[in-house]
C-alpha cells in the first residue's frame, strides 16, 4: 500500500485518492509517494503493448487504493478515441534523437496526457471517499494546462472548473482556445500579471482558511488541476516507461541498457515525472532540463542556488515562461533523504528572500541532471534546421528542447540513445514557427496556422481547425487582487 505525505514534512498520510482530491497538502508542500514503487511487470513482456495496458500498470502501482476495475475505468476513459494518433504517443526519429510527441490528444500539448484522465482519478476518489461537496478545480495557466483542463473537466458532474492565464502571456491560438471554451461549469480568467502571479494566487486562495470554510458551508471543496496534484504527475510517469518500450521494441537499446531523456520545463513536472520513471526501474543516463530564456532552472543545476532576484521574460516559447518551478519542490525534497524541514526551511527562503541554495547532499544528487538553456533566436534556428535537414516539424517548446540536446551533445560528446519529450503541436505556436521557417508575415495567428499547412503537408489537430469561427465565451480580464472575488462569483 502505497501513501501520500507532504514535501514539508507535516501532517498525515493520505492515499492517493485523498490526495488527489486534496491537490496541496495542509502545510503547503506538496503530496509524494512514500514509495516509489518498482516496475510491476518485467519490461519484456509489455513489450508491444498498447499505451493504455502500459499506463494503467504504471498508475495502478502508484494508486495502490484505485481497485483494478476503477483503474480501468479511468484509463478506458482516458486514453480513448480522443487522441489524434496511433497508440496514443508515436515516437518519431529525427536526427539522431527519438521525439516522444505526447501532443496529439485534444488540446495538442503534452498536458493532455494528464488531463484527459484527470477528471476520472477524481470523480472516481471523490465516489472512494464519500465526499459531497462539489469539487472546484482551481487552476492557474501559463496557456496549455487551462485549456486541457477546461477539456477535461467541462459538464463533467460534481465538479466546476475555473482558470486563470496571463493575458499578454499566452499565444493567440492558446487563448482563443480557453476563451471559446463551452461546458456550463467553465469559468476563465486574464489577469492582469504573469503565470507566477497566476500561480501564487491560486496558492493563496487554497491558504485562506476563512474562505475555503465559507465555501465549505456552501458546499464546495477546492482542488487543482495544476501539476502541483499528484494526480497530474503520475500518468505522466506511463509515457516514459513507454518510450522505453518502443525503444526495446525497435532494437535501439537491448534490456539495461541507458538512454537520456529531454524534457522542456516550466513547472519541472514532465521532467519529475521521467525522474520517478528511472527510480522505478528505467535505466536513465541523464536528465537534460531544458529552459527558455527565462533560465532558473538551468543556473540552479549549474550552481545549486535557487535565485528568482531576476527579470522575467515573454518568450516564444510560453508555456515555459516560469520563474517558481512548483514541482522542483518534490525532487528536492527526495534528493534531501526527504527531510521534510529542510525543504521547508528552502521554501520559506524562496519566499521570503527569492533565492536559497541547497545542501551538498541535494547537490550531488543534481549530478543526474544537466541544465541548458536556448534564447528565441536559438529556439527558431533549432526549428528551422531540423525543417530544412529533415523534413521534421517542432513547436517552439521542442525547438529549445532540441536546441539544448545538440548542445549537450557537442559539449560532452555523449552519444547514448536520446528521448525528447515533444510538448506541443507546431500550431498552437504557429506564428513563432513560420517565423522560423522564413515565412512571410500573416494577418493574424489563425492564418498562420493555415499557411504553416499549406507549406509543411502536416494535419491540422482537429481542436484547432476553425478556431477563429467559435463564438467568444470567456471575456472578463482581472486583476491579480481580484483572483478570489472571482472564484466566488463563479460559484452559485
Ligand atoms: C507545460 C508545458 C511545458 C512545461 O512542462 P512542465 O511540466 O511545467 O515542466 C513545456 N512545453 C509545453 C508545450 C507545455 O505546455
Amino acid at each position: 500500500m502505497i501513501q501520500y505525505k507532504s514535501t514539508r514534512g507535516h501532517g498525515e498520510m493520505k492515499s492517493a485518492a485523498q490526495a488527489v482530491i486534496k491537490g496541496l497538502a495542509e502545510d503547503r508542500g506538496l503530496f509524494v509517494p512514500d514509495s516509489i514503487p518498482a516496475l510491476p511487470f518485467e519490461l519484456k513482456d509489455m513489450i508491444g503493448k498498447p499505451y493504455k495496458e502500459v499506463a494503467k500498470a504504471v498508475i495502478s502501482a502508484f494508486f495502490t487504493d484505485y481497485t483494478d476495475e476503477e483503474m480501468q475505468h479511468c484509463v478506458d476513459g482516458a486514453y480513448d478515441g480522443k487522441f489524434e494518433a496511433d497508440d496514443v504517443v508515436p515516437m518519431v526519429k529525427a536526427g539522431d534523437a527519438w521525439f516522444l510527441e505526447l501532443y496529439h490528444g485534444r488540446t495538442a500539448a503534452f498536458k493532455d496526457m494528464a488531463l484527459s484522465i484527470l477528471p476520472y482519478l477524481l470523480t472516481t476518489a471523490v465516489k472512494k471517499e464519500n465526499e459531497e461537496k462539489k469539487i472546484v478545480i482551481l487552476t492557474a495557466t501559463s496557456g496549455d494546462t487551462g485549456k486541457a483542463a477546461l477539456e477535461g473537466f467541462a459538464d463533467v458532474p460534481g465538479t466546476e472548473i475555473v482558470v486563470f492565464y496571463p493575458t499578454g502571456g499566452v499565444s493567440e491560438v492558446q487563448k482563443r482556445q480557453m476563451t471559446t471554451q463551452t461546458g456550463d461549469n467553465t469559468h476563465v480568467f486574464a489577469i492582469r500579471g504573469n503565470f507566477d502571479d497566476a500561480q501564487t494566487g491560486v496558492k493563496k486562495i487554497f491558504d485562506d482558511g476563512d474562505f475555503n470554510r465559507d465555501l465549505n458551508e456552501r458546499g464546495f471543496k477546492l482542488s487543482s488541476a495544476n501539476s502541483i496534484n499528484i494526480g497530474r504527475l503520475i500518468p505522466q510517469v506511463a509515457y516514459y516507461v513507454y518510450a522505453y518500450l518502443k525503444l526495446l521494441e525497435n532494437g535501439t537499446v537491448k534490456e539495461g541498457e541507458k538512454i537520456n531523456i529531454v524534457v522542456p520545463t516550466g513547472n519541472f513536472g514532465n521532467i519529475l515525472a521521467s525522474y520517478y520513471a528511472s527510480k522505478m526501474g528505467i535505466p536513465v543516463n541523464r536528465f537534460i532540463c531544458a529552459s527558455n530564456k527565462n533560465r532558473v532552472l538551468t543556473d540552479f543545476i549549474n550552481t545549486g542556488t535557487y535565485d528568482i532576484r531576476r527579470d522575467f521574460y515573454l518568450t516564444n516559447s510560453p508555456s515555459m515562461d516560469i520563474l517558481i518551478s512548483s514541482n522542483l519542490e518534490r525532487l528536492l525534497y527526495h534528493l534531501s533523504g526527504e527531510n521534510g524541514s529542510e525543504i521547508e526551511a528552502l521554501m520559506k527562503a524562496l519566499d521570503t528572500e527569492k533565492t536559497y541554495t541547497v545542501s551538498d547532499k541535494i547537490k550531488e544528487g543534481l549530478g543526474a541532471f544537466y541544465g541548458g538553456s536556448a534564447d528565441e533566436a536559438q529556439t527558431l534556428s533549432a526549428i528551422h534546421d531540423i525543417y530544412e535537414e529533415e523534413g521534421y516539424l517542432m513547436d517552439t517548446h521542442t525547438g529549445v528542447a532540441y536546441d539544448v540536446y545538440r548542445n549537450y551533445v557537442k559539449e560532452t560528446g555523449d552519444r547514448t540513445p536520446t528521448v525528447i519529450a515533444s510538448t506541443a503541436s507546431a500550431y498552437k505556436f504557429a506564428a513563432s514557427v513560420a517565423d522560423a521557417l522564413g515565412m512571410p508575415e500573416e494577418a493574424d495567428g489563425f492564418a498562420y496556422v493555415k499557411a504553416l499547412a499549406e507549406k509543411t503537408g502536416v494535419r491540422i489537430p482537429a481542436g484547432l481547425k476553425d478556431l477563429d469561427s467559435k463564438e467568444i465565451r470567456h471575456k472578463d480580464v482581472i486583476d491579480v487582487e481580484s483572483m478570489r472575488d472571482a472564484v466566488n462569483a463563479s460559484l452559485k
